[in-house]
């Protein structure tokens, strides 16, 4: 790749101005490995492409899910070593997110037992100065030297957690343990002239602790490298072959699980309803298709429906809707394994008594009741999400962005002078 005049250096990878692009930066990650706040360091040969491919395939699955990040492109062809990145100023904390105690963390706190589950998880703060070793800041202290304002920490902080819930939920398909993680992030300039908060530098098989089945013995990250004191060619080799095995399993993450939702209206007068539903799903990228078929009226075609459905989509949920008395989604539940979400339209000509239709079932059904068309879809893209970590980190972001707008509502509020006149 063209490169610019080198802009920083770290101990890992070297940054450069892009060629074209003035608010961007090309990372090259390099074949070093380091520990000890880079006492120790040796070079694997390939160990530079294997991050980038790690590094990319991570972000690109955070930018799937929403989550803000400076990512652009690159890295991840596999004789690349580059990707292209949005400029950023980097604020020189870590941020690591601890599922169970590991690591650093057992130092400080020896009367805990390694594996210990953090519920919440902690999240803690270092500030990055190699020469003292990276001590821990609290929050305190980073607001008051001016590192990072109180709003940019709380961002830091949730997207930090957000991403880390990710990532646990990306190893967990694979019964891997993420044990903990540590994310940096920068300030950088939007399109509307705003500074906002990405995450940035690197993801790679150095920035977390990974246990497989969660046992320590088997772990498969930079540890490994940590725990030896003078590594010999054949232990670097075997290390390689673990930065290897990460990069392909990373490659998994992004993979479809084929979630599809199968949207059935009892009339065409329902469409409104059934749109409401399919755009809210397609906001979080789940497929869907709609269908008229009524219970009461063509209970054969809402038969052939369900079993078309079910033998051509491997992972469907339903989303029925019926006004008036609600035939439809216990009927459809009844033929399907698959489950069922009512979402049958109230009307006002019996002051909503019909709803009754929807809840008391036959012994042996089980439709769900969700009222709200978004709500519905939300409803769907929970279940999906179990084994489809895009689809779960979509639902993820959106909770969070939802408590982020209710929080920031009521700020805004609260900072208007009490008479409601500006400046008064
Ligand atoms: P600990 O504080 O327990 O040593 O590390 C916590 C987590 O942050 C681990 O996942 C570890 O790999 C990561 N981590 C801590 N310091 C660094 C660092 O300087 N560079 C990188 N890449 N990861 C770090």
């Amino acid at each position: 790749m063209n490169k610019g005049p080198e802009v920083a250096r770290g101990k890992t990878k070297i940054l450069y101005q892009h060629p074209e692009r003035a608010d961007a930066v090309i990372v090259s990650s390099q074949d070093q490995i380091t520990a000890g706040d880079g006492a120790k360091r040796d070079v694997i040969g390939g160990k530079g492409r294997l991050a980038a491919l790690t590094t990319a395939r991570i972000f690109r699955l955070l930018n799937a899910c929403g989550v803000p990040s400076h990512y652009l492109s690159g890295g991840e062809d596999e004789d690349q070593n580059e990707m292209i990145v949005r400029r950023c100023e980097m604020i020189p904390i870590e941020v690591v997110v601890r599922g169970v105690a590991a690591g650093s963390y057992l130092k400080r706190h020896p009367e805990v037992k390694e594996g210990a589950v953090f519920a919440p998880r902690l999240v803690e703060y270092f500030f990055k100065d190699d020469a003292r070793h990276d001590p821990q800041y609290s929050a305190e202290q980073i607001i008051a030297e001016k590192i990072a304002s109180a709003q940019e920490l709380e961002e830091m902080t949730d997207i930090a957690r957000l991403t880390f819930e990710i990532l646990v939920h990306a190893w967990k398909t694979q019964n891997v343990l993420l044990v903990d993680l540590k994310v940096e992030f920068g300030r950088c300039v939007g399109a509307d002239g705003n500074s906002e908060i990405l995450l940035a530098d690197v993801i790679d098989n150095d920035s977390w602790r990974i246990w497989p089945a969660g046992d320590s013995k088997r772990m498969l990250d930079k540890q490994l490298y940590r725990n030896m004191s003078t590594p010999t060619d054949s232990q670097l080799g075997m290390i390689k072959e673990k930065y290897e095995e990460v990069a392909d399993r990373v490659g998994q993450f992004q993979k479809s699980a084929g979630g599809f939702v199968a949207i059935i209206m009892g009339s065409a007068a329902d469409l409104p309803h059934a749109e409401r539903i399919s755009k809210a799903l397609s906001a979080l990228g789940i497929p869907s298709m709609k269908h008229v078929a009524s219970a009461h009226k063509t209970p054969l075609h809402a038969l052939a429906r369900v079993e078309q459905t079910d033998s051509t989509m491997g992972h469907a949920v339903y989303i029925t809707i019926a006004g008036r008395s609600n035939a439809l989604s216990a009927f459809v539940d009844a033929a399907t394994p698959n489950p069922v979400i009512a979402c049958p339209v109230i009307g006002s000509s019996w002051a909503g008594m019909e709803i009754l239709s929807s809840l008391q079932l036959p012994s042996g059904v089980a439709s769900l009741v969700v009222l709200e068309p978004e709500n519905a879809a939300l409803a769907a893209a929970k279940i999906l999400g179990a084994d489809d970590t895009v689809i779960y980190g979509r639902v993820l972001v959106s909770q969070y962005r939802s408590r982020k707008n209710v929080i920031e509502s009521d700020a805004r509020l609260n900072s208007a002078p009490p008479n409601g006149k500006a400046g008064a």
